[in-house]
């Protein structure tokens, strides 16, 4: 335990009797919670109790330096769960911190409740902190909790190289399906929704027969060789799978004497969803062990430069906007 632990958790303890004085004069102050451990006094005896026993701890085992003591906030390492929870609760809603509804917080509380240590650790305070003080988001805390296997710091690291990763798998396996799109063997979705192939084909056949109907008197003869509309080839365009942010179709003609397009007739635009794709072979699986254990030893060596480098290195198509995600909200 180092003096200047000793001193925040001095100041942590005056804050509590402060607020257990204050409690006692006009009753409980901000506790959502109906529970035992927001009642003053509880508390007050439980954070000397947690003192008491954090001092033996240390006079056994001296630790190295809390982390926790460089950032600022009222959580320390060392203190007790409910302690940090009431803690937490009580800094809310100030000017500077975190928006918490009344109506959410119990539900978040119960949240933290399930995944802190008896006993908060100085990245759980260093979490906590963050997110009370808004510097980090409490979605990326709840995910850090759940895969607490890094640091909270190297959280926002091994989470910009995941998404790395997924966006290769999709680029991988879009360039693949935009080759079955190029050769016309790219399956129909209507397959996904339990059609058979007959089917598929009647529904296409009186599609094209109503779209003809619909736009050829519009349609254009070749300019090059001047076949008339109803002689060229009519199919139904979709855009390529790569372009699924921006999805398109509609019917397009075109002239098999001189391999052209020559009408395109749009009937749908919208928002394409990311696919999903399949799950990944061994092959990919152990390159992407092997690339993102690179990259996080050269966060550890270097620091975000580090990161970066390896990053680009292993991630050509890499978008820089990630390492700024890795970085706390400014
Ligand atoms: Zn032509």
């Amino acid at each position: 335990m180092s003096e200047q632990d000793g001193t925040s958790f001095d100041r942590l303890l005056a804050q509590i009797e402060e607020r257990t004085a204050a409690s006692r004069q006009h009753g409980p102050v901000g506790t959502p919670l109906n529970s035992p451990e927001n009642q003053p006094d509880l508390i007050s005896r439980i954070a000397r109790r947690t003192k008491e026993l954090i001092a033996e701890k240390a006079a056994k085992s001296p630790s190295p330096p809390e982390q926790g003591a460089r950032h600022p906030g009222p959580l320390v390492a060392g203190i007790g769960r409910e302690i940090a929870l009431g803690l937490y609760a009580e800094t809310v809603n100030q000017e500077d911190t975190l928006f918490s509804d009344d109506g959410v917080l119990p539900g978040r509380l119960q949240e933290l409740r399930l995944h802190l240590h008896g006993v908060i650790t100085s990245d759980e305070a260093l979490a906590l902190n963050d997110v009370l003080y808004r510097r980090r988001r409490w979605e990326d805390m709840l995910a850090w909790l759940r895969e607490p296997s890094v640091s909270w710091e190297k959280h926002f690291v091994r989470e910009a190289i995941r998404a790395e990763e997924a966006d290769r798998l999709l680029n991988e396996y879009l360039r693949g399906q935009d080759e079955k799109w190029a050769n016309g063997t790219l399956p129909s979705p209507l397959l996904d929704w339990g059609w058979s192939p007959e089917q598929i084909a009647e529904f296409e056949r009186t599609n094209l027969e109503d779209a003809k109907t619909r736009y050829l008197e519009r349609a254009k003869p070749c300019p090059g060789c001047g076949t008339p509309a109803e002689s060229l080839e009519w199919f139904h365009y979709v855009s390529p799978p790569s372009c699924w942010r921006t999805v398109f179709a509609g019917w397009k003609t075109r002239c098999q004497v001189c391999s052209r397009e020559v009408d395109y007739f749009q009937t749908a635009i919208g928002r394409g969803r990311r696919p999903e794709i399949p799950a990944p072979t061994d092959e990919q699986i152990s390159r992407a062990e092997e690339d993102q254990a690179a990259c996080l030893e050269a966060y550890d060596r270097e620091g975000s430069d580090g990161l970066e480098r390896e990053l680009l290195k292993r991630y050509p198509d890499s978008s820089k906007l990630r390492l700024r995600s890795a970085a706390p909200i400014a």
